[in-house]
C-alpha cells in the first residue's frame, strides 16, 4: 500500500519558523524560535521521505559523536526551520488535552520518570524564558489552532515561546537512527546471535496515541490524528522501513539513509558508490 494513499486525510499540519535558537537556562540547554521569526504553517506529509531521511541523517552524526558544540547547534537549528519542532509537549502526556484538568499523566517514557505532574508546573517546562519580547501577552498563537482545528495546548506549542530541550531533541534522532541501523543490520546479517539481538532493537519501537477521528470530503473519510511532528516522524518512518522492498536505505559504503526513488541502488551518491567500487578492488589486490 502506497503511503500517500494510506495517510490520504491527517491533521498533520505543523508550524515552522524561519529562525531559531539555542538558549540556556538553569545550565540546561534549549531550542525555540527567535523573537522575531516568522511563523509558518506547513504539511509535514508533503515532504514526508525527506523529513524521515533528514531526522535519521541528524541522529546518525549525532550517534558518531564527532560535531563540536557550533556544528551540533547549527544541524538542531537547521532542521528545526526546515521542519519545526519535534512536539514534546502534546507527544508524551497520556492525556494529550492536559489543559482541561489539573493534572497531566505520563506513560512509561524516556522523559519522565513519574506518573503524573500539576498541569500549570508541566507547561512551565517548555516556556523557560517566559514570554519573548515583542509577543502577545497571553503567549499564544490562537489562530494557528483556529485554523488547524488542533485543541487549546497547541496554541502553545505553535508559539514563539515555545521550547525544547535539546537533549531530548536530540536523543530521540539518535535512537531514531540506532533503530534505523539496526533493522538493516538484521536483514543484512546471517548470523544467528547477532539476528536476534538486531530483533530486540527492533522490537523495542512502539509509538501508543495515534488515533484518528472520521469527517467528510464528499464521502465519509478517515482522518489520522498526529499528535506532534515527532509522532508523524515514527509513524511515516515505521511505515517505509516495514514496506516490501523499501526505497529508505543505508548507504553502503558511508551509513547515511537514503531514499531510492527507482531501482536497486546500495549509494546515498555516485560519490559512495565509486569510493565503494575503489576500495573494493584495492582489497582483491
Ligand atoms: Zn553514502
Amino acid at each position: 500500500m502506497n503511503l500517500r494513499d494510506f495517510f490520504e486525510k491527517t491533521s498533520s499540519d505543523w508550524v515552522r519558523y524561519s529562525k531559531y535558537e539555542i538558549k540556556e537556562k538553569d545550565g540546561q540547554e534549549y531550542i525555540t524560535p527567535a523573537a522575531d521569526s516568522k511563523i509558518e504553517l506547513y504539511n509535514p506529509l508533503d515532504s514526508a521521505e525527506d523529513l524521515v531521511v533528514d531526522a535519521l541523517n541528524v541522529g546518525m552524526l549525532l550517534c558518531i559523536g564527532e560535531l563540536n558544540t557550533q556544528n551540533r547547534h547549527d544541524m538542531l537549528i537547521s532542521f528545526a526551520q526546515s521542519y519545526g519542532l519535534l512536539g514534546f509537549m502534546t507527544a508524551i502526556p497520556l492525556n494529550g488535552n492536559f489543559m482541561e484538568y489539573p493534572h497531566v499523566f505520563f506513560g512509561r517514557n524516556a522523559f519522565f520518570d513519574l506518573g503524573m505532574m500539576e498541569t500549570g508546573e508541566y507547561m512551565k517546562l517548555f516556556q523557560p524564558f517566559g514570554i519573548k519580547e515583542g509577543q502577545p501577552r497571553d503567549g499564544f498563537s490562537l489562530p494557528v489552532t483556529l485554523i488547524t482545528g488542533k485543541t487549546l495546548e497547541y496554541s502553545i506549542v505553535f508559539s514563539r515561546n515555545y521550547s525544547e530541550r535539546t537533549d531530548w531533541f536530540e536523543g530521540v534522532l539518535k535512537q531514531f537512527y540506532m533503530h534505523f541501523a539496526a533493522c538493516k543490520g538484521y536483514e543484512g546479517t546471517d548470523n544467528p546471535a547477532l539476528k536476534d539481538a538486531y530483533a530486540e532493537t527492533v522490537s523495542c519501537f512502539s509509538e501508543y496515541g495515534l488515533g484518528f477521528r472520521m469527517g467528510v470530503d464528499g464521502k465519509p473519510t478517515m482522518v489520522w490524528d498526529f499528535n506532534s511532528l515527532k509522532m508523524v516522524i515514527e509513524t511515516i518512518y515505521a511505515f517505509l522501513v516495514s514496506a516490501a522492498d523499501t526505497p529508505l536505505r543505508m548507504c553502503k559504503r558511508c551509513g547515511k539513509a537514503f531514499y531510492a526513488k527507482h531501482g536497486r541502488s546500495e549509494f546515498c551518491s555516485g560519490r559512495c558508490r565509486n569510493q565503494f567500487n575503489v576500495y573494493k578492488s584495492r582489497g582483491k589486490k
